[in-house]
């Protein structure tokens, strides 16, 4: 394999493996792509990181360990066959087991599953917690199937996947269509295969091994987050302030309830249909009802809340999206990738935004960051400020080795100063690399230094 040499020649490598490469690896490479132009200046500054180059660190780290790709038959309750697609991409085990969440979506394909993975990576090494990167899930699409078809399929799905999993090798989660449910039937499915009761899935209902808090903690993660990000760029605290959010799953439900408890009015949320609008601040409790409860759509709201609006997706902006042009001082995108593009942007600066906080993973377009990069937003990246929930999974694999249960107020306690942590972290190294201020550039320079420490003192 050739050498990567520099900087530049890393990304010719890019360049000629995009090119091999098909359209679905594009959200793949645009997460590259930010990583390495962020760790430039570390390449610049550091001789040992020249001679890691040299030893094709950055070649290594792009290309997963290994993707597994798997086919799931299952019968829905017409008793008719149902094929769908699984994966599981492990990414990198420098820094400990495999680890990243499962997705159930229709649009799930391995290009997908290569960036999220390979955010993963630096995620996970960012919480200092001892975690490598993965992601895995398929094209299924939990939406309109009964409980016992996705029973059925987490059964059939799991038959193919314990092969490839365990504590100490890699640990599941869930992600965008997969919560405790899910991970309920997937975790039992395992337990009938193995006879093994251990912590291979993170995310399981609270009575059967999971960590309180695993389902708050991305969304409060997020939050705790942005409050230190504030605090140490001399900004106002999120009191009283106007917040737009978007998605309306686990994570944007999570992050409203904890700007609602610190006062924020929070008016905005949105799903893949269309953008609720509440000037009032969004009725939480109707919205977990509606969302975690009904599966419903959002556009169910106005029945309850009349005064306020629902703006359907074919009436956003063009190239943009409504939930954006909404006048705010924080904003946080927690729906999924590539939520808020260039037109977005320019919206958000035009209208003062102080802060955007990446709750869903890559929701920004590389236009988008570039924007707000140049703007006077504080921008906290989703590899940063969404990592509250790998870090409880974190905690969870803790307490299932120990046999233990903390209680939520100590998880809670652990989240926040992880957070904080990160957040100070990321924030230091933008300084110590000259680019202080840019939240982006700290959080990847941070995360690939320590998994390339890790891969260089394992050797090859
Ligand atoms: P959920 O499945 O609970 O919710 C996803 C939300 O996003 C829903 O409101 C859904 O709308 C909306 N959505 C999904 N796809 C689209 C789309 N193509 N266009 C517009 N809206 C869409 O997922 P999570 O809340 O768990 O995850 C949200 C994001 O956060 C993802 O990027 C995920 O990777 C990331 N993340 C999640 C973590 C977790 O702990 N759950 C941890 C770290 C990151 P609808 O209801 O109509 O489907």
């Amino acid at each position: 394999m050739k050498r990567v040499n520099s900087i530049v020649d890393a990304k010719a490598e890019i360049a000629k493996l995009k090119n091999e490469n098909c359209a679905e690896d594009d959200v793949f490479f645009q997460a590259m792509e930010e990583v390495l132009l962020s760790i430039f200046p570390l390449f610049k500054s550091d001789e040992m990181y020249n001679k890691s180059a040299k030893n094709a660190i950055i070649r290594r780290l792009i290309t997963p360990d290994r993707v597994i790709k798997f086919k799931v038959v299952w019968l829905d309750d017409k008793n008719e066959v149902q094929v769908n697609t699984g994966y599981r991409v492990q990414f990198n085990n420098a820094l400990g087991p495999y680890k990243g969440g499962l997705r159930f979506h229709p649009s799930v394909n391995e290009g997908i599953l290569k960036f999220l993975g390979f955010e993963q990576i630096l995620k996970n090494a960012l919480t200092g917690l001892p975690l490598g990167g993965a992601k895995g899930g398929s094209d299924f699409d939990p939406k309109g199937k009964s409980d016992f078809e996705v029973m059925k399929f987490c059964s059939a799905f799991m038959k193919e996947l314990y092969k490839h999993i365990g504590p100490r090798i890699d640990v599941p989660a869930g992600d965008i269509g997969v919560g405790g449910r899910e991970i309920g039937y997937l975790f039992g499915q395992y337990k009938r295969m193995t006879t093994a009761f251990e912590g291979v899935l993170t995310g399981k209902p609270a009575f059967f091994g999971g960590s309180l808090m695993r389902p708050e903690a991305t969304g409060y993660g997020v939050i705790y987050f942005t409050r230190k990000m504030l605090e140490l760029e001399g900004k106002e605290t999120l009191e009283g302030k106007v917040c737009t959010v978007s998605g309306s799953g686990n994570v944007a439900l999570h992050a409203i309830e904890k700007l609602q408890a610190l006062g924020a009015v929070t008016v905005t949320c949105t799903d893949s249909k269309g953008m609720i609008y509440d000037a009032r601040g969004v009725d939480l409790p109707l919205l977990k009802e509606l969302k975690f409860e009904r599966r419903a759509s959002l556009e169910e709201y106005i029945k309850a809340h009349p005064e306020a609006s629902y703006t359907p997706v074919s009436e956003y902006p063009k190239g943009g999206h409504a939930v954006w042009n909404i006048p705010c001082y924080a904003a946080f995108p927690c729906a999924t990738q590539n939520e808020l593009t260039a037109v977005d942007a320019k919206n958000l600066v035009k209208n003062g935004c102080v802060s955007v906080t990446e709750g869903a993973n890559m929701p920004s377009t590389t236009d988008a960051v570039h924007i707000m990069l140049k703007s006077d937003i504080c921008l906290a990246p989703a590899k940063a400020a969404n990592a509250g929930g790998v870090a409880v999974s974190g905690f969870e694999m803790s307490q299932n080795a120990a046999m233990q249960k903390w209680t939520f107020e100590e998880v809670d306690l652990k989240l926040k100063a992880t957070m904080e942590d990160i957040c100070e972290n990321v924030s230091s190294t933008a300084k110590e690399f000259g680019v202080a201020g840019n939240y982006v550039d700290g959080a990847n320079i941070a995360g690939f230094k320590r998994v390339a420490d890790a891969m260089i003192a394992e050797g090859v």
